[in-house]
């Protein structure tokens, strides 16, 4: 409501009824200054003091009959407080089209609402309150008591003088631990305190200011809080102390602190790692693109953003985990309609793992699309070369001759290479994964099971088994398998199976060969006992016989006759006892008794049987018997080589003589006895002193038979002497003679 200066009020009415005008113009309420016009219909002008009206008073009846003037008046004092005096009985005729400021109703004489307002009008001022009347004091604590803020007083000290009750909250504080305190001393964090002294001093000279700083809690949490802080000055302008208004900003800083961190990470990500980060627009064009990969591959960054993405990727593909090749278009419009796409790109000799994800706005629409690109070319590098050393080892495993297999904890495959195709006729892949026992010939499965089990328990042995063909044939398998550990367990029984089916074949003919020839050996001895037994026993009568025809014949003639059938028979009956010995060796049935013989008695004894033959031949027969000595010997075997040793070198010696010569030896602290005859014969070549003892190999058979015997003195000696815990062994020198010595050794000894 305003009012025009230094003037009284100026109304201009419009009533038409003679009776309200007189009423109001009667009312006790108008001053001399004042100006009231009142307008007719017909005449209604308004111009000087008439336009800067303080009221336009305006009758129901006024305001229906005559509108559209009305209207005109109006627009000419629109600011014009306005007033409607509605008739009693008439107070719908106002028209409802038209607004007043104020309506007053004329049933009461003295208007009392229309005083009133002349009243406001005439002293505006008294309308509303005075400044003094202001209640300051209320307001300034309601607000401390109501703001969201913290708020504190502290003097030029900066001891707190006065805080409200959020800053206690805020720290966690009662009043009385704070009101009087120094707070900078124990409230602000000692990184930042540096900065509030600073500002406390710029504050001292009237400054105000506003920063952001870590406070301590009770609890010995930082909180990082903003802070107004303004200077309080006194009547002379003096500072005399300072408010803060604080506010806990901690969460915020909190996120801005981890936002900065992830950016931070993110930043080092794209520039150390080769990866790449496009984000792009909802029609594709790109609106960010950063990263070492996008670098590595020469593309620069600046060019390429606002370019639509599709442009940029021309004629790339991305193989997707399906299989399918998609043309980098097809997949940004797929993307950009929200469908989310991973696959792989190859881009200038460069191989790309991406994520293509669309981005949605509040609304759910597509608003955009990021890219993230991870380099894996060395990935796929590396991951070649496996493949290539797989391919390699793949092949050496097919062209390998063995199968190779690898059966695990449950006794089933787990792999089999492929020449088990050709090896037993079953395709690998029916046999991966089946217990191991199907393929086994019945009778072995449990052994092959035993043997599997034992490299489960790390012990490693061949296992020969008959696998059984696709064809039902029977194959002959070596298994040998080593356990496989993982993480100290074994997992597997891994190895080869090599075919063995000949080896085996031929072993089984080598077995039956050998079974057969020990049998026909067997047989032979057999035969060779009983004939010489038979041979023997009719020899005993034509020798008895001889030698008494040999005494009784007086003619000379007749008597040589006799002696030499008995000196044949004789020979003949050596021969028989000889091949009878030898029968008996072969065929296990040598007894022998061993009893104490004396030695040197017992040599004696052979020796004088040969006296005669050896005098006859011109040579010496010496015995050097050494010391006295029994050994537990089988008396006939012993008597029989002896006898042979002394025969051979007898019929081998043409010049000199034979000696014989019993000495003890000690070799590594066992003592022997040794028995040597010595001959001075024709002696032995050096490449046959091996063969001698064989049986019926007589060295001196090339020389067109000048010596008679069977070849089997000396191997029936060798094993006479060997079964008597002894040896025999020869030196020569051919042409010079010839010793052979018996040796037992002397535990032997009686
Ligand atoms: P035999 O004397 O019946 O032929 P032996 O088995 O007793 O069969 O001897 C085998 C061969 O060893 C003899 O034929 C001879 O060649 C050789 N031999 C054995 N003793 C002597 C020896 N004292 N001097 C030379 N050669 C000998």
């Amino acid at each position: 409501m305003k009012r025009r200066r230094g003037k009284g009020l100026f109304l201009i009415l419009c009533i038409e009824n003679d009776v309200l005008l007189k009423r109001i113009q009667n009312l006790n309420i108008w001053e001399e200054s004042d100006t009231i016009i009142n307008t007719q219909s017909q005449s209604l002008k308004l111009s000087g003091d008439a336009l800067q009206a303080d009221l336009l008073v305006v009758d129901s009846y006024y305001s229906t009959n005559n509108f559209n003037l009305l209207n005109v008046v109006r627009s000419k004092i629109p600011n014009t407080t306005s007033v409607v005096i509605m008739n009693s009985g008439f107070a719908s005729a106002a028209n409802p089209g038209m607004k007043f400021d104020f309506t007053f109703h004329e049933d009461n004489q003295e208007l009392p609402g229309f005083s009133d307002l002349i009243s406001k009008l005439r002293n505006p001022a008294a309308a509303w309150p005075v400044a003094s009347e202001f209640p300051a004091d209320t307001v300034f604590n309601a607000i401390l008591k109501n703001m969201a803020e913290g708020f504190m007083y502290v003097d030029n000290d900066d001891t707190i003088i006065y805080a409200n009750e959020q800053f206690y909250n805020m720290l966690g504080y009662s009043q009385n631990e704070l009101i009087g305190k120094q707070g900078y001393k124990f409230l602000i964090a000692d990184e930042d305190r540096d900065i509030l002294l600073e500002k406390n001093k710029a504050r001292r000279r009237n400054v105000s200011d506003h920063y952001e700083i870590r406070m301590v809690k009770k609890n010995g949490e930082l909180l990082w809080v903003s802070v107004i802080g303004t200077p309080v000055t006194n009547a002379e302008g003096e500072v005399i102390g300072s408010v803060g208004i604080i506010s806990d900003i901690h969460s915020t800083k909190k996120s801005e602190t981890v936002l900065r961190r992830s950016t931070g990470i993110l930043n080092t990500m794209l520039t150390n790692i080769s990866i790449a980060l496009l984000e792009t627009d909802a029609s594709g064009n790109v609106v960010f693109i950063e990263g070492k990969a996008i670098e590595n591959v020469g593309v620069n960054t600046s060019d390429t953003l606002g370019k639509n993405i599709s442009e940029l990727f021309k004629g790339v593909n991305l193989y997707l985990s399906t299989g399918e090749t998609v043309p980098m278009e097809i997949v940004m419009e797929r993307v950009l309609q929200g469908e989310y796409i991973n696959g792989y790109t190859e881009y200038v000799g460069y191989n790309f793992e991406n994520y293509l994800t669309p981005l949605f706005n509040d609304n759910g629409m597509v608003a955009g699309s990021v890219i993230f690109s991870l380099d894996v070319t060395e990935r796929m590098t590396f991951l070649n070369k496996i493949r290539e050393t797989e391919d390699k080892y793949q092949t050496l495993v097919e062209n390998i001759n063995d199968i190779i297999v690898s059966i695990n904890r449950d006794y089933r495959i787990d792999y089999i290479s492929p020449v088990v195709k050709r090896m037993l006729g079953y395709e690998p892949d029916e046999m991966m994964g089946a217990p191991v026992q199907e393929y086994i010939f019945v009778s072995d499965a449990l052994p092959f099971r035993d043997g599997v089990m034992a490299v489960f328990t790390g012990i490693a042995r061949p296992i020969e088994f008959r696998a059984v063909t696709k064809m039902g044939t029977i194959k002959w398998l070596r298994a040998s398998l080593r356990p496989q550990y993982l993480n100290g367990r074994i997992i597997s029984a891994q190895g080869i199976f090599s075919d063995v089916t000949e080896q085996k074949d031929m072993e089984d003919k080598l077995i039956l060969a050998r079974d057969r020839a020990q049998e026909v050996s067997r047989l032979k001895s057999y035969f060779l006992a009983n004939m010489s037994h038979e041979l023997r026993t009719p020899m005993i009568g034509i020798l008895g016989y001889a030698e008494i025809l040999q005494d009784e014949l007086k003619d000379d003639e007749t008597k040589r006759m006799a002696e030499t059938i008995f000196a044949s028979g004789n020979r003949l009956l050596e021969t028989l006892n000889l091949i009878l010995d030898l029968s008996k060796i072969e065929s296990g049935k040598l007894e022998i008794i061993n009893v104490d013989i004396n030695i040197r008695a017992e040599i004696d004894n052979c020796i004088a049987t040969f006296a005669t033959s050896a005098a006859k031949k011109g040579l010496y027969l010496t015995f050097y018997p050494g010391e006295p000595v029994s050994l537990k010997l089988d008396k006939r075997l012993f008597r029989d080589t002896m006898n042979n040793l002394l025969s051979n070198a007898l019929k081998f010696t043409h010049i000199g003589g034979i000696t014989v010569a019993v000495n003890t030896e000690e070799e590594e602290e066992k003592k022997f006895l040794a028995i040597a005859v010595t001959d001075t014969g024709i002696g032995i070549p050096e490449r046959s002193k091996s063969l001698i003892f064989e049986e019926f190999r007589q060295v001196s058979q090339g020389y067109g038979r000048e010596y008679e015997g069977t070849g089997l003195g000396l191997s029936v000696s060798k094993k006479f002497v060997e079964s008597m815990g002894g040896k025999i062994i020869v030196e020569s020198i051919e042409g010079s003679g010839s010793t052979f010595t018996l040796i037992f050794p002397m535990e032997n000894e009686g």
